[in-house]
Formats: structure tokens, C-alpha cells, sequence
């Protein structure tokens, strides 16, 4: 039987809150209770925001926590050549094309009659000549590379056999203007590369896996067990985010908190602060 690997994977764009120690538990505990191993990836693509105090925040909030990870912590900022060979590959494949609409053209374009709603991309740049000067992201051709990888299923441990539906993510980006990869092209390369057998990560990633799964076949990579657990939720109902009040784990920390009893405490349920737990 293969050995279980998790991984734990924020990006160092702000505090982490009690939505990431759940999830940070989950993913470490699903590892060590098959005595597999548990990794941590910063997913610092995003220059402008990622910070670097804020990577040493992750590393005391789960220390903190009492998680311990394996091996050397994982920076997407070195990796970025691989995300280019991938994006190369993909391009060689005819199934990118380079995009200079702006959000607002988006925008206009979705809210036009006939337009495509729903926030997908309208398809505007797909089959017009982009001059390369110009300032532009990487999109994926999506019903090209559709027709290509045919019919895909993944296996959560959760939800079941899951069909792959990418078509109904649209022509998503995968490599930004101002980064040399997108959130979907790097975390699927990187947990292929860092052999991630068991993603365990929230709910709300579930619809990413649509595409994970789509490139993961383009680009013959393995595709590793999902468990998308449900989102600690606040008070109000709604997910914890740092910007509705959700207190930062470094705020628990300095305040004396005991780490290690409120990862038991999350653990066990004993949700504290009027959290509760997603249905799904
Ligand atoms: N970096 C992502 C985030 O902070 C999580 C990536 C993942 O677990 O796939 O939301």
C-alpha cells in the first residue's frame, strides 16, 4: 500500500485564522493516522502580496498548533521554471492562448446580450491574434483540452466518485499577467511533484478539483485521493475569513492561548469562539 502523503499549502498573503488550523489539522492528521507523511507548501506565486513575515507566522502558528511537518518546507516562488515547462507543454499542445482582456472587459462582455454569465470568461482572446508585447495571462482552451483528455473521474474520500465537469469552469487562467503560473497550474504540478498521495483541503476548493483533474490527465500526472472537509464556520454562519472578524491564530498565541488544546479542542468538536462545522 502506498504511503499516505498530506500536505498543509497556505499562501502567505495574511494571518492565518482558525479556518486554516482546521484545515492544517485535518490534512496532518489524515497523514499520521496511516503513519504517512505530512508536508508544508507556501503557495507564494503572488509576489505583490505574499509576505515574508508572514511565512514565519505559519511556521509558529503550527508549531503553536502542535503539528510538525516532514522535509523542508516548499516554496512555489522557486519553482516557477517548472510552472513555464508545464505551460510550454501546454502551448505546444494548442491549448492555451494568451489573454489581454482586462476584469472590466469581463465584465462588460458577460453582462452583454448573448453574453457568457456566471463570472466565466466570455472567450473573447481565444481565436484572435494577441500582440505578445502587450501585457497578458495564459488561458486554458477549455473544450479544446476537453475533447483531448476525454471523460475523468476522481476518487474523495468524502463525496465518492466524483465526475470531472472542467467545461463548467470556463477558460480558466494559467498563468497570470503579473506571475509566471495561476494557483491551478502550480498546485497541481507541485502535488505531483512532491508526491501528494491524499489532498485534504476545504469544501470550498472542491470545484478546483474540476480542473486539477483535467490537467493533472493533460499533463500525465498521477491524480492523488481528495478529502475536501467541510469549513469551520463563525458565529454567523458564514466561513471565517479574516476580513468578517475571524481572530488571527497569532492573536490566540500572544494572548497565551494553549495551542496544542485548541487543535484538541477543534479536533474534538469543542468548538470555541460560537464556531460550528459546515454541513458539506
Ligand atoms: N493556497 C491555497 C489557499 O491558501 C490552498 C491550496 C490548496 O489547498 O489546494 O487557499
Amino acid at each position: 500500500m502506498r504511503v499516505v502523503v498530506t500536505r498543509f499549502a497556505p499562501s502567505p498573503t495574511g494571518r492565518l485564522h482558525a479556518g486554516h488550523a482546521f484545515s492544517a489539522i485535518m490534512a496532518h492528521d489524515r497523514a499520521r493516522a496511516d503513519g504517512g507523511r505530512f508536508l508544508l507548501r507556501i503557495e507564494d506565486i503572488d509576489g505583490t502580496r505574499s509576505r515574508a513575515e508572514h511565512v514565519d507566522g505559519v511556521l509558529a502558528d503550527l508549531r503553536w498548533l502542535g503539528l510538525d511537518w516532514d522535509g523542508e518546507v516548499v516554496f512555489q516562488s522557486q519553482r516557477l521554471p517548472h510552472y513555464a515547462e508545464a505551460l510550454a507543454r501546454l502551448a505546444a499542445m494548442g491549448l492555451v492562448y494568451r489573454c489581454i482582456c482586462t476584469r472590466a472587459d469581463i465584465a462588460a462582455a458577460a453582462s452583454a446580450p448573448h453574453g457568457v454569465g456566471g463570472g466565466l470568461y466570455p472567450g473573447t482572446c481565444r481565436h484572435r491574434a494577441v500582440d505578445p508585447a502587450l501585457p497578458h495571462c495564459w488561458r486554458l482552451d477549455m473544450s479544446a483540452a476537453v475533447a483531448q483528455a476525454g471523460g475523468l473521474t476522481w476518487t474523495d474520500e468524502l463525496a465518492g466518485d466524483v465526475a470531472a465537469d472542467p467545461l463548467a469552469q470556463g477558460d480558466v487562467v494559467l498563468a497570470r499577467k503579473d506571475a509566471p503560473s495561476s494557483y491551478h497550474l502550480s498546485v497541481t504540478l507541485d502535488d505531483a511533484a512532491q508526491g501528494v498521495s491524499h489532498v485534504v483541503r476545504g469544501i470550498d476548493l472542491f470545484a478546483a478539483t474540476h480542473i486539477h483533474r483535467l490537467l493533472q490527465a493533460l499533463l500525465d500526472l498521477p491524480s492523488p485521493v481528495y478529502r475536501h472537509h467541510p469549513l469551520l464556520l463563525g458565529p454567523d454562519g458564514e466561513r471565517l475569513a479574516k476580513r468578517t472578524g475571524a481572530p488571527a491564530l497569532a492573536d490566540l498565541r500572544e494572548a497565551g492561548v494553549d495551542g496544542r488544546a485548541f487543535a484538541m479542542d477543534l479536533r474534538a468538536g469543542r468548538l470555541p469562539l460560537g464556531f460550528a462545522v459546515g454541513s458539506d
